[in-house]
């Protein structure tokens, strides 16, 4: 079994609570790491190793190029571990080996290689005022940044914050979830060997409360970045009010599938099952509600149901699987909540939804699809975070766009409709920052990611990022012959 341990001003240390947790493999439902729990005075050690990084310590005052140096050389030798790094992924988070190997770690390495260059692109500029004086602006680090991270993808979310933050000259104390903290933890063992100077990366592991509670009460933290469920980015944000720290929330979605009914059936159906249950269907985008003209409606709605019953639900390590387990018993407890819940208020459950026959051991469950589901139940406006999606019919397009933003989220979507135009013209209307117009939605690091509504605030990707991890500063230059008044001088 692997000891989690903190990674605290460059050493490796145990959290004071001694018992710990354990963080198990959701397909065998077997122990695979034991888990310090951090106390609010680890968290102490952790933020003070940062501050003292950040006040005294080289970081914030190297280069540019020189930073990018440490993050190419993290980025080297993520790819160097890449294989292992991927399993040990696929076994904490029961998301799929190959989009382990082929999505999310090869994202965190970019990640590392994309802001270790961007950040020498990120520079300030000179605006001249007339004859007298020129601005100058130049971006600054804020100081210490504690970074929150959930554990869907815990190596790709994680890394977009730290490789920002990091370029940007900021220090950092990063927080995953207990539910799948290896290899953060193992990205600790990278910081030593490529010799990170001690303070620049802490890594505090633990639960929710107490160790991240006491990340975001800390006063000694500069600014926050939370990346996790809404309920929780709230309580962020009201601690984040006391000190009026800067705080990007990367929060929850109920995102839209809008099928239209000039829509190619065969493209959208595709698009609408990619979008409900890739990453287990456990993922921010996820297009939980699909919403289809009436036209189309039944003969989409067939098909849909067709394909998701067809969806072969088994071992992450098995290339034919396309769906694994969900990551703990509670998770997949709450979603067969949720799903006899939506029973009751009326919706009806056309496949899915159950423990599988043949699963004896693993959290599993079947892809699950409702119609005449009520735009007001729970089902169409509470985020499930799996594979359970809700379909509705819109009677035009003006009602299927209200049904699209019918929602307190804002993260994400796609439509689809043969006429482009418009697909765009809808697109625009929707609320959501991320939206596919006959594609599901593709992250690309440049651009910025980043919800509306109760789906957070800022932006992360590209410059994005990077201004979310510095402020800028006016700096007031005169030019020879610019005269000041003469105050107390008579004329
Ligand atoms: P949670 O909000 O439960 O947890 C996120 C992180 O916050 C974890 O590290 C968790 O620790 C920690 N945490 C929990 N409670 C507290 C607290 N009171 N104070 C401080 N920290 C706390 O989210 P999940 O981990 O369940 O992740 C799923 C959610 O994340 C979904 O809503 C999903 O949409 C969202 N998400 C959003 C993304 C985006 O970019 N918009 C990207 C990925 C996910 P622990 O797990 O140890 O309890």
């Amino acid at each position: 079994m692997i000891e989690i341990v903190n990674f605290i001003n460059g050493e490796h240390v145990r959290g004071a609570e001694s018992e710990g947790l354990f963080s198990l493999n959701p397909a065998t439902e077997e122990r695979i790491a034991h888990v310090t729990v951090s106390s609010p005075a680890d968290v102490d050690a952790a933020v003070q190793a940062a501050r003292a990084a950040y006040d005294s310590g080289p970081w914030p005052r190297l280069s540019v190029e020189e930073r990018a140096y440490y993050l190419h050389a993290i980025a080297d030798a993520l790819e160097d571990n890449l294989a292992l790094f991927a399993q040990y992924e696929c076994e904490d988070t029961g998301f799929l080996a190959k989009m382990c190997r082929d999505g999310h770690l090869p994202r965190a390495v970019e990640h590392f290689r994309f802001f270790a260059e961007e950040g020498k692109r990120f520079f300030g500029s000179a605006i001249p005022v007339g004859d007298a004086y020129f601005n100058l602006t130049h971006p600054v680090p804020l100081g210490v940044a504690a970074i929150i991270t959930p554990w869907n993808g815990p190596l790709a979310v994680s890394s977009i914050n730290l490789a920002a933050a990091l370029i940007a000259g900021n220090c950092v104390v990063l927080k995953p979830s207990e539910m799948a903290p290896v290899t953060i933890s193992l990205l600790g063992q990278i910081f030593a060997e490529i010799g990170l100077p001690p303070g620049v990366v802490n890594i505090v592991q633990g639960a929710g409360s107490p160790t991240g509670q006491a990340l975001i009460r800390h006063p000694d933290i500069d600014l926050v970045c939370f990346i996790g469920g809404t309920q929780v980015g709230k309580a962020v944000l009201r601690h984040a009010a006391d000190t009026v720290r800067r705080s990007l929330l990367e929060l929850g979605g109920k995102s839209p599938t809008v099928v239209l009914a000039d829509a190619d059936l065969d493209a959208a159906l595709d698009g609408a099952l990619v979008s409900a249950f890739s990453s287990n269907g456990q993922v921010c985008t996820a297009g939980s509600r699909i919403i289809v003209e009436r036209a189309i409606a039944e003969e989409f709605s067939r098909r849909f149901i067709e394909r998701t019953r067809q969806i072969r639900v088994g071992d992450p390590f098995d290339a034919r699987s396309e769906i694994g387990p969900m990551i703990s018993a509670g998770h997949r407890e709450q979603m067969l909540r949720a799903i006899d819940a939506a029973q009751r208020q009326g919706a009806r459950l056309r496949t899915g939804g159950a423990i599988p026959a043949w699963c004896e051991r693993g959290f599993y469950i079947e892809p699950a699809v409702f119609t005449d589901v009520h735009p007001r139940s729970d089902l169409a406006r509470q985020e499930i975070f799996g594979p359970v999606i809700g379909m509705f019919t819109a009677e035009d397009e003006a009602d299927a766009l209200r049904l699209a933003n019918d929602t307190c989220f804002g993260l994400a979507g796609s439509v689809w409709s043969r006429d482009q135009s418009r697909a765009l013209a809808f697109a625009k209307k929707m609320q959501a920052g991320n939206v596919g117009v006959n594609t599901p939605y593709i992250r690309d690091i440049r651009c910025p990611f980043g919800g509306f509504k109760q789906s957070g605030i800022g932006a992360v990707g590209g410059r994005w990022s990077l201004e979310h991890y510095t402020q800028t500063q006016t700096l007031c230059v005169p030019l020879s012959g610019y005269a000041l008044p003469k105050y107390g001088v008579e004329p």
